[in-house]
């Protein structure tokens, strides 16, 4: 038993000799599979790009091309280009939905941000209300005025108590 070749594109088994190798890849089914195959793994859209730009095939409508697959006429059936719009369709959803997917894990998502900025702003509303964090400042009396007796109440700076303690509903 020879050698035997086989064909991946034809899923053809045949005996290896130059003679037979020559006449199957020549052969029109060997192309025409090849043509398939190399079609399955381009996008729809380069393959209907690519059939636009051919004239169609006259012999081809009369089924009467004997080219094939090397034809230099486009042979794209009416249901072939609708099938392959339609998977064109599809893979640009489906790259558009994957763009979508990146750009939401790369940017921070505004929801997200905006409950952020929401708890904070609750969050500091809470504490102005806390008396804690009310600031006092602390006041003494200029050194010049220091050792003078009997300063007038206006000039004698305010004490902590002093301020929480003053009837703020007095003025006005
Ligand atoms: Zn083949
Ligand atoms: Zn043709």
């Amino acid at each position: 038993m020879g050698k035997r070749y086989y064909c991946e594109v034809c899923d053809k088994h045949f005996a290896d000799n130059v003679t037979n190798r020559r006449n199957h890849l020549k052969g029109l089914a060997h192309q025409r599979n090849r043509k398939a195959h190399y079609d399955a793994c381009r996008d729809a859209a380069t393959i209907l790009a690519e059939e636009a730009k051919k004239n169609p095939c006259r012999k081809f409508a009369s089924g009467q091309c004997i080219f094939g697959a090397s034809c230099r006429f486009s042979h794209m059936t009416y249901a072939y280009r609708i099938a392959l719009e339609k998977q064109a369709e599809a893979d640009w959803f489906a790259k558009r939905r994957k763009m979508e997917e990146a750009a939401k894990n790369e940017s921070p998502k505004f929801e997200s941000w905006l409950e952020k900025f929401e708890s904070k702003s609750s969050g500091s509303d809470e504490k102005e209300s806390d008396s804690d964090s009310l600031h006092i400042p602390e006041f003494s009396l200029p050194e010049f005025l220091h050792g003078i007796p009997d300063l007038p109440p206006s000039l004698i700076p305010p004490t902590k108590e002093d301020i929480l303690t003053a009837p703020f509903s007095e003025w006005g």
